[in-house]
């Protein structure tokens, strides 16, 4: 059998010390329905041609709900036909009444592209799809609005572009029937906190129109998928996750670099060995994926395969980068498809829905942040035939812990995705551009929210009329909010040799990220800061390729504005509320990418910067301490338990360790304890930390296990140093934070006679988790 020798063959590449589980997931019948007796006999004939002859139970599903009238959110696995669950109603509708519209919305061009091609390929008549961005050029923008029934854009043009310009678009608003919105799991943290806001003004103008749109949302399998539905559009919808679409049998294997010093937990380079595994496989003929995090990685990775393989297999290797153009982009895909590339290495660009065909296998290179991310890597392989997924662990914290426990990762459920579109920093420019494009009166509270009304009430460009609250300023409001960050003050990153503009910054974070000398990474790829201006609010920056990264050192302070909830938990007055952060970075350090030494340190002068956001604090009891009151240990194990609660705060919140922030201390000024705080490093806080507060027992109980099974001696990378620690990693006492947290976890046990014996390692750790909270 062909499958068989397959997997012969990849079986012999995964051997060895370093395999950590292999394991396998079983293929699985697809459900499949005839088309529904109502589909337009047209649509039915396109699919036919296109090879499509029924439909996956879900599709199907989708295609119900849909007529009934509800908002819909698919969260069914990758490549198991969500487009058709959208696309079937949308085609449907244009081919019986063209003049209908549908709006599309991707969160990146290339998706929105990739969309149009696919719709424009089924060759229905009276279906014409446009896209409408950044890109599309004024004189086609007009003839777009005239004729176009399906526009695809994204949700920045559609709040500076559309919205406000909504007397321009009267004819779509108004025969607005199908909102799809593609890919939602991304409307997450801040920019979905955004996109929350703008889904609610389209719906209060489509509704000033006369119409009354349901949307389909898709997404990545999150925990959470009525929650984040209800959140982006403030309205409910119909959960469809039933997956019924076939799927080939799968083959995980987790892959740990071997360990070289046990003491300083220093392991092999996954890069060395992904590139091992990497040109194992091509060289049996699998086609094969690799996915890293930064375009350095995928440098390194494709560097170090060629190198390892017979020259014929290296000719059939190939980098893949988000920088590309279209066409480069379209190329790469090709060859690989028709079998003519055997290796991709690439960043995450091509991880969301671009399609690539089947492939034999999947390396995905240190854990990329959320599950379901690694899902979707994961699901390029074996589309088709049997598959081998694998993930080569980083030295990071959350990948170890899974290399000890898989069953942490492939049993979990998936993190909730989080936003919070009541956020006054993100809402109330939402408020003053929903004012411009028409009074705002108290009806509105249905689409806007009643958040939105209370705002508007104070807000003092606004003024009161007759008709409700009316923009009397003299800009264009929606200019100055930006999607992608919660701070109205942002810095641009502009690229000096062209001047194009690469990205924004939140004030609050361009101080640690974009200061003179910082390496700056966008889309993977490595930028070096030239020149950052404070009064113009500009970084200049220049690609590099160097092999160092950049870490600020920096002074940190906290103060509680107001605690919103506090309850008892494991033993602790447990406080979520809000907090002002100040920050003052003071220097940076450059690292060397493949060992992490310190290359050299480098002072700053830059001001502090302060921002008020979202957190959680605790501050643990004597009874709680014992044995660690002598400093440095006290400041040392609340220093370390607090870098190791934020590397695990990602399992239970769908966020980025970057995303937030911690700050401990032996003696607080302001509840005169020691005291331990992570916050959102948002402005105005998104959620991350609410999450944080009301998983409290899993997210102790994770941690705990983490510090518990790390080989160390005391304290590395893997457990309890953080890559963007204010401090450098000084003052951390590993052993130290595994007795607090393990007396969360245990309070009564050890509390009297057992004191004298108990050292750090000795303490058995149980899990506490609360019901339902985890299988
Ligand atoms: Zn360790
Ligand atoms: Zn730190």
């Amino acid at each position: 059998m062909v499958v068989g020798a397959v997997e012969a063959g990849w079986l012999r590449v995964l051997e060895g010390e370093e395999l950590a589980y292999l394991g396998t997931e079983p293929a699985r019948e697809g459900r499949a329905e005839p088309f529904p007796d109502d589909l337009d006999p047209r649509v039915a004939s396109a699919l036919i041609a296109r090879g499509i002859s029924a439909l996956w139970r879900h599709q199907a599903e989708a295609w119900e709900a849909l007529r009934g009238g509800v908002n819909v959110i698919v969260t069914t696995g990758t490549a198991s036909g969500k487009s058709l669950a959208f696309n079937l109603p949308v085609l449907d509708l244009l081919a019986r009444d063209p003049k209908s519209r549908a709006l599309y919305l991707y969160p990146t061009k290339a998706l929105a592209q990739d969309q149009a091609r696919a719709l424009g390929a089924f060759g229905l008549k009276g279906v014409k799809p446009a896209i409408y961005d950044g890109d599309t050029v004024a004189e086609r923008r007009w003839q777009i609005r005239k004729w176009a029934n399906v526009i695809l854009t994204n949700p920045d043009m559609l709040h500076v572009g559309i919205l406000p310009r909504h007397d321009r678009w009267g004819d779509l608003l108004a025969n607005l029937r199908y909102v799809v919105v593609d890919e939602a799991h991304v409307y997450r943290g801040v920019f979905g906190s955004h996109v929350a806001n703008v889904l609610r003004r389209l719906r209060r103008l489509a509704r000033a129109y006369g119409s009354e749109p349901q949307f389909v949302l898709t997404s990545a399998t999150v925990a959470n998928p009525a929650r984040l539905a209800e959140a982006l559009l403030g309205a409910p919808a119909v959960v469809i996750e039933d997956d019924a679409a076939p799927k080939a049998e799968r083959t995980v294997a987790l892959w740990n670099p071997q360990l070289l010093d046990p003491e300083l937990g220093l392991r092999a380079s996954a890069l060395g060995d992904a590139a091992r595994l990497l040109g194992s496989l091509t060289s049996q003929g699998l086609r094969t994926i690799c996915f890293a995090k930064s375009r350095k990685a995928v440098e390194l990775i494709h560097r170090f395969t060629v190198d390892r393989v017979e020259s014929d297999v290296a000719r059939r290797l190939a980098p893949y980068r988000a920088g590309y153009t279209a066409a480069q982009r379209r190329e790469i895909e090709g060859r690989l498809m028709a079998g003519d590339l055997l290796g991709v290495t690439a960043t995450d660009a091509l991880e969301l829905g671009i399609d690539i065909g089947e492939l034999d296998c999947a390396i995905s290179v240190g854990f990329p942040g959320t599950v379901s991310s690694l899902r979707q890597q994961w699901g390029r392989a074996g589309r088709r035939g049997s598959g081998l997924a694998v993930l080569v662990a980083s030295e990071d914290a959350l990948d170890q812990f899974f290399m000890r426990d898989p069953e942490a990762l492939l049993g979990r459920t998936v993190e909730a995705a989080i936003l919070d579109g009541t956020n006054p920093r993100v809402l109330d420019g939402h408020v003053l551009s929903a004012a411009f494009e028409g009074p705002i009166c108290p009806a509105d509270a249905e689409t806007l929210g009643p958040e939105a009304l209370e705002r508007a009430a104070v807000l003092p460009e606004l003024k009161h009329t007759e008709p409700g609250w009316v923009w009397a300023g003299t800009d264009y409001p929606a200019a100055r909010v930006l999607l992608r960050s919660a701070d109205r003050e942002s810095f641009t990153v502009v690229e000096a040799a062209t001047g194009s503009v690469l990205g924004l910054v939140e004030r609050s974070r361009a101080f640690s990220t974009i200061h003179e000398g910082a390496v700056y990474l966008h889309l993977g790829e490595q930028h070096l800061v030239r020149s950052l201006d404070l009064e113009a609010l500009i970084a200049v920056v220049s690609a590099a390729s160097v092999d160092w990264y950049t870490q600020a050192k920096k002074e940190t302070e906290t103060a509680i504005v107001e605690p919103l909830r506090v309850e008892r938990r494991l033993g602790l007055d447990l406080a979520f509320g809000r907090v002002s952060v100040t920050e003052h970075v003071v220097a940076y350090q450059r690292k060397s990418i493949s060992g992490g030494d310190t290359l050299e340190t480098v002072p700053l002068d830059l001001p502090p910067t302060s921002f008020e956001t979202e957190a959680v604090w605790f501050s643990p009891g004597a009874d709680l301490l014992h044995g660690l009151e002598e400093m440095p240990k006290l400041l040392s194990s609340l220093h370390a338990a607090e870098h190791s609660l934020i590397a695990l705060l990602p399992l239970w919140a769908m966020c980025d360790r970057w995303d937030i922030g911690g700050l401990s201390t032996n003696v607080h000024f302001q509840t005169g304890l020691p005291t331990i705080f992570v916050y959102d490093g948002h402005p105005g806080g998104v959620g991350i930390t609410e999450r944080g507060f009301e998983s409290f027992e899993g997210w102790v109980g994770d941690t705990t296990r983490m510090l518990r099974g790390c080989p160390c001696a005391a304290g590395c990378p893997s457990c309890v140093q953080s890559p963007k620690c204010g401090n450098l990693n000084e003052f951390l006492d590993k052993a130290g934070a595994l007795t607090l947290l393990g007396r969360f976890c245990q309070p009564r046990k050890w509390m009297q006679p057992l004191t004298a014996r108990v050292s750090s390692s000795e303490i058995a750790i149980e899990t506490a988790r609360h019901p339902g909270e985890q299988p």
